[in-house]
């Protein structure tokens, strides 16, 4: 039997005119040098039309055509992020961070038409320009100085600039009735081997995302938040902030390009932030500055932290010392991003509940999760047994673009080359990535969990922890430590530090203090380089019995 339901597509378009009608009062507000700059959605969505009737009728997008962004978190950014899927084109956000090669081969396999690009990062766009085969047109956000304009046109692509382009076009659009399922935009994974690889999202998984946000179990995201979106536009579409935002008339709070601690600590003290996303290292930097700086931060119910592993020394800090509860999130661009939240199950105690925070959270309703232990078999969710996690669902992706990864895919689930337990109810703990994980003697040791007990140790700024080559048990765990700044600790008593907090056989024999853990070009510990730098000795090892 068919259903007597309305077929109507679940599209961006939607997100865009009730957002900016029904809570066409919200605001986005951004960032600038001068303090804030704001726009209410009514506005927003009026210069979407406007950028829409732009791409199509200046510009000749007339379908599903890529148009890129190079821009930090602004109201322009998201007016990109509603006009340019919702005309049917196909919104690609590029990763500003991401080394020049890997950003021109993307650009190049999206076939990116247009770019839109902020006037502070034309500078190093234009570097970038005359290896972008497909693009013909650059749109400027903002005014840029002569040479740097001079040095885009000599391209020979076509340059706008983005008021002027969107000032004679009508501020109503006629969103066109899309199927659900064609693509909205992309992002490429900033994975550290081999080239990036795009993941399409559709107009469906999008909202269905979106709705998920704004689930109490999840984020909870609603009307009267004022949400710091420090997550970028251009890195797993800022956890899909933006989108969900719109859906429950939130407003959104952009740092554009003011990403250091102190500005982001008067924008949650003027703007009256009530929650916001970031990585691990942007809350760090923000703790250090609380600590040390006078600060209103009552206005903040709660703040996601996601991407790598949240600290639990830095949760309980945000807790004890400044009534913040830290909502820790586990996704991957691959899945939209979002995959769990770590809300504790009611009525629990708050030491109880603090073991549920740790971890990696809930699988949300639509992310169905298996683990595939060593062996290739089903791990149950017992809280002990450890697999790769596989996971399916209507915003996880099932392939790359235009390229065959065999290797991601298992009988239709993605796996997401993290490894870790699952509990009864649904909560998930990762202790590696596949390829981190320390195979030591037919067991394998959990590189992240070491690092996290090292990292609470007062002395230690950060610590990563590798495998390498050992000839009795295969692997053994190499720790390298950076030193907080004015702290002296020594290697043995960082040993002694561990030898309480995991099994012995687990302890590093192996230790080295090093200046800086190196980073990936999105700011993980990039382990392939200090194996590397292991293997061709340039690490100073002490060996401690
Ligand atoms: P990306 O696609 O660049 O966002 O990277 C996704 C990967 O980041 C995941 O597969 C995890 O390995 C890691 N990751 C994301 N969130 C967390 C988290 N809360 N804890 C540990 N690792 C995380």
């Amino acid at each position: 039997m068919r259903s007597t339901m309305q077929p109507v597509p679940l599209l961006i378009s939607r997100i865009l005119t009730y957002g900016t009608t029904v809570h066409g009062a919200s605001e986005v507000v951004t960032w600038t040098a001068d303090g804030p700059r704001r726009a209410s959605y009514d506005q927003v969505g009026r210069h979407s039309a406007q950028l829409a009737n732009a791409l199509r009728d200046k510009l000749g997008i007339t379908g599903d055509q890529r148009v890129a962004t190079f821009m930090w978190n602004n109201q322009e950014h998201l007016e990109a992020y509603l006009a340019i899927p919702s005309s049917g084109a196909v919104l690609h956000a590029l990763n500003i961070r991401l080394f020049p090669e890997q950003m021109v081969y993307v650009a190049n396999h999206a076939e990116d038409r247009v770019v839109i690009v902020d006037n502070s990062l034309a500078a190093p766009f234009a570097k970038l320009l005359p290896h972008l085969k497909t693009v013909e047109h650059v749109v400027v956000n903002g005014p840029i100085p002569a040479e740097v304009s001079d040095a885009l046109a000599a391209t020979g692509k076509t340059l706008h600039d983005y008021t002027q382009l969107l000032a004679d076009e009508s501020d109503s659009y006629d969103w066109p009735e899309l199927d659900e399922d064609s693509a909205a935009a992309m992002c490429y994974t900033s994975g550290t081997t081999g080239n990036p690889k795009g993941v399409v999202y559709s107009h469906r998984s999008s909202y269905l995302h979106s709705m998920q946000l704004c689930m109490s179990s999840t984020l909870g995201i609603m009307n009267g938040d004022r949400i710091l979106t420090v997550v970028p536009m251009f890195h797993a579409n800022a956890w899909g902030l933006p989108y969900a935002s719109l859906m429950a008339g939130a407003s959104l709070v952009m740092p554009d390009r003011f990403l250091q601690a102190e500005p982001l600590a008067r924008m949650i003290e003027t703007e009256r932030v009530t929650s916001g996303g970031a990585v691990p290292t942007i809350w760090a930097d923000l703790l250090n500055y609380l600590d040390t700086h006078e600060v209103d931060v009552s206005s903040v119910r709660d703040v996601i932290v996601g991407g790598s592993a949240c600290p639990p020394a830095m949760m309980r800090a945000y807790q004890e010392r400044h009534g913040i509860q830290i909502l820790h999130a586990w996704g991957m661009t691959e899945m939209s991003p979002l995959g769990s939240v770590a809300k504790p199950p009611a009525g629990l105690d708050p030491e109880e509940a603090f073991r549920y925070r740790v971890t990696q959270g809930r699988l949300a309703v639509a992310v169905q999760g298996r683990l595939v232990g060593p062996d290739g078999t089903e791990q149950p969710w017992d809280a002990t047994s450890v697999g790769e996690l596989e996971v399916r669902g209507p915003w996880v992706t099932g392939s790359y673009y235009l390229e065959e990864d065999p290797s991601k895919f298992h009988d239709g689930w993605l796996r997401t080359g993290d490894v870790g337990t699952l509990t009864p109810d649904g909560f998930l703990t990762l202790t590696d990535r596949a390829k981190d994980v320390i195979k030591s003697g037919g067991e394998w040791i959990s590189s992240v969990d070491l690092e996290n007990h090292l990292m609470a140790h007062p002395a230690v700024l950060e610590a990563s922890v590798v495998g390498v080559p050992d000839e009795k048990w295969g692997e053994r765990p190499l720790a390298t430590v950076v030193v907080r700044e004015g702290q002296q600790v020594t290697l043995e008593e960082l040993r002694d530090f561990l030898a309480d907090k995991v099994a012995r056989w687990q302890v590093p024999e192996r230790w080295a203090f090093i200046d800086a853990v190196p980073k990936t070009s999105v700011g993980k510990f990039d382990k392939k380089v200090l194996r590397k730098q292991y293997a061709e000795g340039a690490i100073g090892v002490t060996t401690l019995g």
